[in-house]
């Protein structure tokens, strides 16, 4: 029931019990007085019948005292009068009329008595008042008194005299006037209505208007005003609801713009409601600033791919994606991360980044934009895939190929792409600083004319490398090579083609070796190389023999001669001809002492006669 009907109905309620309420009293006192009226009538109307028939008495006309009585019995409202005569009275005087003796109990009563009777009789339409009043000897009531005609004694009963009152029309004036306070009372119920309906009309308006609106601020539109045309105290509670939901609605937007300048979201969450979307935007900005700082506290750049790959597995479940790094001087790319099985990109995209159309175009690209949109995408079938270039200074450095299982799937993660691009923005960020850093100590690592490491390097390298080797019970050759009579080369034919040679000589020896062995520059024109995983002295031999041949083949343009040199190289075994690697390094430079001596253009193991100790330990 609304607010307004229960008002009504308890005023209508509490109006109704105060109708009956004045209804009962009014009937009560109207009931009361009339009954008094009469009562009163009755008394006056004896008194005089009886000071009238004492004069008739007196006067000795006792016999006239039928029409007297008879004008008596004809005053308005008197229904029937008596007289009755008590014993002593009919004793003295005799019965002049029939019904002069008692006529019923209650004359008999009031005779017996000496007490007024009345009884009221009364039904729907009528009521009538009977009363009997004795007259009581008294010889103090005038001149002449009772006791002078009558032979009776002092307040004895004389007789009475019964009346009977038509109160009718009084009870009609009652019921008319309890009928005018009923009409009253609806017309002034309705009247209180009527106004009540005008005065409480506009607050309930506002109490509802106050509902909706809460309502929709609850479900996020904070847009919604209260109109109203009171100015009371609910007026001022209008204005201040109004205000305050403005204010909300300011806040919201200037949080909306300024957390838009951080984080980029997906259009369809601005359906939400602005505080929930606020509370989700704020929780996600400080997921990806814990994201940031964790990342720029990683050693290397892989770490910050593997967390890269932690999140779109674990956050974002996405189980198909590789992360490609984009060099893009030497446009080409590479394959860092592969989670899940599947990749769309075909290998050529690997030699010539430029083939990734992502790449290229340095935008988002969707299987869904346009049939084939992509050529280069041959491996992943008809999966769906989304491709997100990341840039840095306008040059794209990684691709992301995300194939996806489905097209729900493909939907979902189209959903989540801007959240993706915002980890992905920060995380590049560091990457590259993490790459530079790389850069930089890989370059204080290596010689900036051969590209080989430098000695530098052998140091750390060696203090890892060899426990290893010795804990996994593997063989490492040495070899210290150095090329025969370069002094004269410089001499001759000056530095540059000096310089050539040296870089001619760094790259046969790179060519000549495994991958995972490791070729450094430890002098001037002196290589260290570090042949790994050699089963026995034969193996390592074979290896100098062919860099040293592979020597005498290369040739170095000299102005118009063509240069041709020799290297003499030094053989050591760790860990059987020492533990010590400095040692063994030590044992390989002695070996190609031995060889320049031998005449050069040759290689030399080392055998132990050829150490002597010098004493410095090595
Ligand atoms: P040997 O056969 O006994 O080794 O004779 P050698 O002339 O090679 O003698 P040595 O090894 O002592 O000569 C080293 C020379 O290498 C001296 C130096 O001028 C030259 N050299 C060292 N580093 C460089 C370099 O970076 N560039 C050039 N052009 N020459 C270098
Ligand atoms: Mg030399
Ligand atoms: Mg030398």
């Amino acid at each position: 029931m609304s607010i307004k009907r229960k008002i009504l109905l308890r005023i209508s309620l509490a109006m109704a019990i105060a109708t009956l309420l004045i209804i009962a009293i009014v009937a009560f006192h109207i009931r009361y007085s009339t009954i008094e009226a009469a009562k009163q009538k009755a008394t006056l109307v004896s008194e005089i019948t009886r000071d009238a028939l004492t004069a008739h008495m007196v006067n000795g006309i006792m016999d006239k005292r039928d029409l007297f009585l008879s004008n008596i019995a004809h005053l308005k409202g008197v229904q029937q009068l008596r007289i009755i005569r008590g014993e002593t009275v009919i004793k003295q005087f005799g019965k002049t009329r029939e019904n002069e003796g008692a006529q019923d109990q209650i004359d008999l009563d009031v005779l017996k008595s000496g007490k007024s009777v009345e009884v009221m009789s009364e039904n729907f339409m009528e009521a009538r008042l009977r009363t009997t009043i004795p007259y009581i000897a008294n010889a103090n009531i005038g001149s002449p008194n009772c006791i002078q005609c009558h032979n009776a004694k002092e307040g004895e009963v004389l007789g009475a005299i019964t009346m009977e009152f038509d109160l009718g029309e009084i009870k009609t004036t009652g019921i008319e006037t309890i009928l005018k306070i009923i009409f009253v009372s609806i017309v002034s119920l309705g009247v209180v209505i009527l106004m009540l309906n005008r005065f409480l009309n506009p607050y309930l308006d506002l109490f509802s208007q106050l509902a909706e609106k809460i309502k929709a601020a609850d479900n996020g539109d904070y847009s919604q005003r209260i109109e109203t045309s009171l100015k009371d105290e609910a007026g001022d509670a209008a204005k201040w609801f109004n205000d305050f939901m403005q204010k909300l609605e300011d806040t919201f937007k200037r949080i909306e713009q300024s957390i838009g300048m951080f984080v980029s979201r997906n259009r369809n969450f601005r359906k939400l409601d602005p505080l929930e979307e606020t509370r989700n935007v704020v929780e996600e900005l400080s997921e990806i600033y814990k994201f940031k700082r964790t990342i720029e506290n990683d050693a290397h750049k892989m770490d910050v791919y593997d967390r890269i790959t932690t999140l779109f597995s674990k956050k974002f479940g996405i189980e198909n994606f590789t992360i490609y790094e984009v060099d893009s001087e030497k446009n080409m790319r590479r394959a860092l991360v592969q989670h899940g099985e599947h990749n769309c990109c075909s290998l050529a995209t690997l030699d010539n980044s430029m083939l990734c159309r992502s790449n290229r175009i340095g935008k988002d690209v969707l299987s869904d934009d346009f049939d084939g949109v992509c050529p280069q995408a041959t491996m992943c079938g008809e999966k769906p895939y989304i491709c997100l270039p990341i840039s840095v200074g306008g040059r794209v450095t990684l691709v992301i190929n995300i194939v996806a299982e489905s097209e729900e799937e493909k939907n979902r993660i189209k959903t989540i792409l801007p959240r993706l691009h915002n980890y992905l923005g920060e995380a590049t960020s560091v990457i590259e600083s993490k790459k530079l850093m790389e850069m930089l100590r890989e370059s204080s690592l290596r010689d900036a004319m051969t590209g080989l490491y430098n000695r530098r390097f052998l140091e750390e390298y060696l203090t890892k490398a060899m426990p290893q080797a010795l804990r996994a019970n593997k063989k490492v050759g040495i070899l210290m090579i150095d090329m025969d009579h370069f002094k004269m080369v410089n001499d001759t034919y000056g530095h540059d083609i000096g310089d050539a040679i040296l870089k001619k000589l760094s790259k046969t020896i790179v060519d000549n070796i495994r991958e995972a062995d490791l070729a450094v520059r430890y002098g001037g024109e002196e290589f260290l190389v570090l042949i790994h995983d050699v089963n026995g002295e034969s193996d390592i031999l074979t290896v100098a023999e062919k860099l040293r041949s592979k020597v005498m083949e290369m040739k170095v343009k000299a102005g118009n001669e063509m240069l041709q040199k020799t290297v003499s190289i030094g053989v050591a075994m760790f860990p059987d001809d020492t533990d010590s690697v400095w040692k063994c390094i030590k044992f390989a430079d002695i070996a190609l002492y031995k060889a320049k001596e031998n005449g050069r253009n040759r290689v030399v193991r080392f055998t132990e006669d050829m150490w002597v100790d010098d004493g410095t330990g090595y």
